[in-house]
C-alpha cells in the first residue's frame, strides 16, 4: 500500500474532522468505473445494457459498469454508444446544464469526457468550442468528438489568453475543468500520492486564477461559469473561487443541486468518496451578471461556389450531411469540406484541430466521404449502409475487409450504429476506418 503525503493527511484532517477515517478509508477501496451513453446514438442504452450495473443518480445517461464487464473492447466503443467516464466526472457538465443553441465553451476539455456531454446537452444546435493547450492531448480531445459523432464543435489548441483575444465576451456557458494537484485520483492511480507535494495546491492555486481570469474575459453578461478540479484541498477549490469573486465583483455564486449530492452552499459543492459513490470532485457554479442574450437565431450561409458545385457528390454518398450541425457554413480547410455550426464566431488563426463537421475531402475528380462525417450519420442518413455482426465488427475494426452486397460509399454500422466507411464493389467491401484508429486483437 503507498501512503498518502502527511502533509495532505494534517489538510484532510483539518477540514473533514471526525470524518476524516472514513474519507481515507474510502480511498483504498476499489474505485467504481462508469460510462456515460451516448444520446446521439439510438439504441445505445439497450445495447450497453449488458455492461452496466445500475444508475449514477446525478447524470440520466450515466451507468455504473458491472464487475468484470469490459466495454472498452466491445465495437459499440469504437461506434460511440458510450464514453467511459468516471461517475463524479459527470457531475460538473450537470452543474453547467448547457441547453440547446447555446454558444458554450470547454476550456482545459481534453481527453474530452466532459466535452462529449456538454455537446449531448447541447443536441446538435448552437456550438460547442472545446480547446486543449497540450496538442498531443488535443489530438485526443478531437478524436474523442469525433468517435461520439458531434457536427458542431470548434477543437482548438490554445492557451486561455489566446482563445480570450478571439472570443471576447462570446459564451453563454464556460467549463473550466482545471489541471489540479489530483488529490482525487490517490484511489484510482496510488501512485500519484508519490508525486504530491506540499506546494501543490498553492502553486496549482495559482495557475487556477489565471485561467479563471482569462475565462471571465470569454463569458457573455447574464453566462454560467463552472469552475471544477478532482482534487480535495480548499486552497485550490473554494478559496480560488473566493479569490476569483474578489476580483470580478460582477460574479456572483449560484445554488444549485445535484440528485445523490446534495444542495451547493456558496455555489460550491463537493462530491466525496466516503459519501457517494464516485471519485473526488469540486465544482461551482459562478454566474455573470447582466442579462442573458437569446441563442441568435442563424441561417445557413451560401457557400462559395466552387463548393456549392461538389454539394451533389456529398448529397449522393451521405444524403443526411446537413442534419448535424446548425445552420452550417460551409467551408474548405486544404482539401477538407467543413460545415462549421452558424453560431460560432470567426475562429481568425487559432490552432484548430476539427472545425465544425468534416464532411469530405475534394478531390480533382471525386469526393471521399470523412471518417467524422460517417461518425454523425444514422444509417437512414447515408444512400447505403451495412449492418455487421460483433464478430465482423472486430475483424473490419482492424481493418479487414468484410462480404458486402452493396455498391459505392457504404456506412458501416453494428447495432445501428456507425463504425466508419467502407468502398463495396463485388461483393466486397474495401475498409476507409482510418488506420490510426484500428485495433489489435
Ligand atoms: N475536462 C477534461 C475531461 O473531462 O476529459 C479533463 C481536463 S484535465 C482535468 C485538465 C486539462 O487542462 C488537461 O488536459 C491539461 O492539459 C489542461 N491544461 C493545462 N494547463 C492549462 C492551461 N493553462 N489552460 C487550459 N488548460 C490547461
Amino acid at each position: 500500500m503507498i501512503e498518502f503525503p502527511a502533509a495532505f493527511l494534517e489538510n484532510m484532517r483539518a477540514q473533514l474532522g471526525e470524518e476524516a477515517d472514513l474519507f481515507f478509508s474510502a480511498l483504498e477501496e476499489p474505485y467504481a468505473a462508469a460510462l456515460r451513453l451516448n444520446p446521439f446514438r439510438a439504441g445505445a442504452e439497450e445495447a450497453a445494457a449488458p455492461f452496466c450495473d445500475g444508475a449514477v443518480p446525478w447524470c440520466p445517461d450515466g451507468r455504473y459498469v458491472a464487475p468484470d464487464a469490459r466495454p472498452g473492447l466491445s465495437p459499440l466503443h469504437a461506434a460511440g454508444a458510450y464514453y467511459i467516464q468516471e461517475a463524479s466526472a459527470m457531475a460538473p457538465a450537470m452543474a453547467l446544464n448547457a441547453q440547446p443553441g447555446e454558444l458554450a465553451l470547454d476550456l482545459c476539455a481534453a481527453p474530452g469526457g466532459k466535452s462529449g456531454q456538454i455537446a449531448a446537452a447541447l443536441a446538435g444546435r448552437g456550438a460547442l468550442v472545446a480547446n486543449e493547450p497540450d496538442a498531443g492531448r488535443a489530438r485526443i480531445l478531437s478524436a474523442t468528438l469525433e468517435r461520439l459523432g458531434v457536427g458542431n464543435a470548434l477543437v482548438t489548441n490554445a492557451w486561455p489568453h489566446e482563445l480570450a483575444a478571439r472570443f471576447p465576451e462570446a459564451f453563454d456557458a464556460i467549463l473550466v475543468d482545471a489541471p489540479c494537484s489530483g488529490e482525487g485520483m490517490f484511489r484510482r492511480e496510488p501512485a500519484s500520492r508519490l508525486e504530491w507535494r506540499e506546494a501543490s495546491p498553492v502553486g496549482c492555486a495559482a495557475r487556477q486564477a489565471g485561467i479563471l481570469d482569462q475565462a471571465a474575459l470569454m463569458l457573455r453578461p447574464g453566462g454560467r461559469l463552472v469552475y471544477s478540479t478532482c482534487t480535495f484541498n480548499r486552497a485550490e477549490n473554494e478559496e480560488t473561487v473566493a479569490a476569483f469573486l474578489d476580483r470580478h465583483p460582477d460574479f456572483s455564486p449560484q445554488p444549485f443541486a445535484l440528485n445523490g449530492i446534495g444542495a451547493s452552499r456558496d455555489g460550491c459543492l463537493r462530491v466525496w468518496p466516503h459519501r457517494a459513490r464516485g471519485d473526488g470532485q469540486f465544482m461551482a457554479l459562478l454566474r455573470r451578471a447582466g442579462e442573458p442574450e437569446p441563442p441568435a437565431s442563424c441561417r445557413p450561409a451560401r457557400p462559395a461556389r466552387d463548393i456549392l458545385a461538389r454539394l451533389d457528390e456529398l448529397q449522393a454518398v451521405a444524403p443526411g450531411w446537413e442534419a448535424h450541425t446548425e445552420a452550417p457554413r460551409l467551408i474548405a480547410r486544404g482539401d477538407v469540406l467543413c460545415a462549421l455550426p452558424g453560431a460560432l464566431p470567426d475562429p481568425g488563426g487559432l490552432r484548430i484541430l476539427r472545425c465544425g463537421l468534416h464532411l469530405c475531402r475534394l478531390g480533382r475528380n471525386n469526393i471521399e466521404p470523412d471518417h467524422a462525417q460517417a461518425m454523425a450519420l444514422r444509417p437512414d442518413e447515408a444512400a447505403a449502409s451495412a449492418e455487421f455482426d460483433e464478430e465482423t465488427s472486430l475483424r473490419l475494426l482492424t481493418g479487414e475487409t468484410a462480404a458486402c452486397d452493396r455498391r459505392g460509399w457504404t456506412l458501416i454500422t453494428h447495432r445501428g450504429m456507425p463504425l466508419g466507411w467502407g468502398k463495396a464493389s463485388d461483393g466486397s467491401l474495401k475498409n476507409h476506418i482510418p488506420k490510426g484508429l484500428r485495433i489489435h486483437l
